[in-house]
């Protein structure tokens, strides 16, 4: 398989510099060799395709900066730190010929969309936003001990949020506006039919019994050929290589999913938990960037609080609605 990356602003350079500039491509081809039966790209010319520099610190953590840009990777794992939000490679940075060297799928759905925001898809202007409150009806989600059901705060937060959007000049849509119960499929059968240009599915989160975690993750479908966070197997599977009408917007969604996460961590306060990739059924068929938003944790005492609270809700309902401006922002072009 080869890996290749649009051209973007420094496309031609980029090429150049890596030696792999196939005529005239419409695309950077990216050098990769087998490491542990997968297919990574030297760390030096990652370094040269986004105009970084690195530095390896003893402790095997490799910082990658511009004057704009953040990432820190360590070697021997899959966690990944890409301006300020956590991330999860498909496999380890890996340390093999006294080189580091990154998965190359994660150079290509992950570091570029990110750091250059290019090959988005999303169809243009945006304009219809479904919202997809989770649960409703018999299934009631997840439970906090002071009573609270996931089913109706995902519902009142898509509420306050629809009303933000819907000052902005949106048109916007939710997947049950009362408490029914709606299937997975129907519910990305419901953007799909609405032509949604947009689709954000909310829930809250529980780690029950244990009570520690709190905090929002924001998640987006895995890509083909990468691992989903959730993973420990360090083998592909055959599911991994499935690819479904939402990896369409592969780097739409890690774009969307990032500019939320980030948005929600700093008007929160929260604790942040990452970017995660997961092969959801209502992100699976979406035609249209989509992702799922865990906004706290109802297994957490102190989550739970704030999430009770009306205030921090309108809180969670503007940070979701900034995250979402920003990526449209990003994607204009
Ligand atoms: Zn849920």
């Amino acid at each position: 398989m080869r890996y290749r990356l649009p051209l973007g602003l420094m496309g031609v350079w980029a090429a150049c510099a890596i030696g792999a500039w196939a005529g005239l491509a419409q695309s950077i081809v990216l050098k990769t060799r087998h490491v542990y039966g997968r297919e990574y790209v030297a760390m030096g010319d990652v370094m040269k395709v986004f105009g970084l520099k690195g530095q390896v610190s003893r402790n095997r953590t490799v910082m990658l900066t511009s004057s704009q840009v953040r990432v820190r990777l360590t070697v021997d794992s899959r966690e990944a730190e890409v301006q300020g939000v956590k991330y999860w490679l498909s496999a380890p940075l890996a340390l093999h010929s006294q080189q580091v060297w990154l998965p190359a799928i994660d150079v290509v759905k992950t570091l570029d969309p990110l750091l250059r925001r290019t090959g988005l898809a999303a169809a243009w202007p945006l304009r219809t936003i479904v919202l997809d409150p989770g649960h409703g009806g018999p299934d009631q989600g997840a439970h906090a001990q002071n009573g609270l059901l996931e089913k109706t705060l995902t519902l009142d937060l898509a509420k306050r949020l629809r009303g933000l959007l819907a000052q902005k000049g949106y048109n916007v849509l939710l997947t049950r506006n009362d408490d029914r119960e709606v299937s997975l499929d129907s519910r990305s059968a419901f953007a799909r039919a609405r032509k949604a240009d947009l689709f954000v599915s909310m829930h809250f989160n529980s780690s029950a019994p244990s009570t520690e975690p709190r905090g929002a993750e924001t998640f987006c479908l895995t890509p083909s050929g990468a691992q989903s966070t959730s993973t420990k197997s360090a083998a592909l599977s055959a599911t991994d290589f499935l690819t479904f009408a939402g990896n369409r917007f592969d780097n739409d969604n890690v774009v969307l999913a990032h500019c939320i996460q980030q948005s929600l961590v700093a008007r929160t306060g929260t604790v942040e938990r990452g970017v995660k990739r997961a092969r959801f059924e209502v992100l699976k068929d979406q035609t249209c960037p989509g992702v799922l938003v865990e906004s706290g944790f109802l297994s957490n005492v102190s989550d739970a609080r704030l999430i009770s609270q009306s205030s921090h809700r309108d809180r969670l309902a503007a940070a979701v609605m900034a995250g979402i401006e920003t990526y449209r922002k990003a994607a204009n072009r």
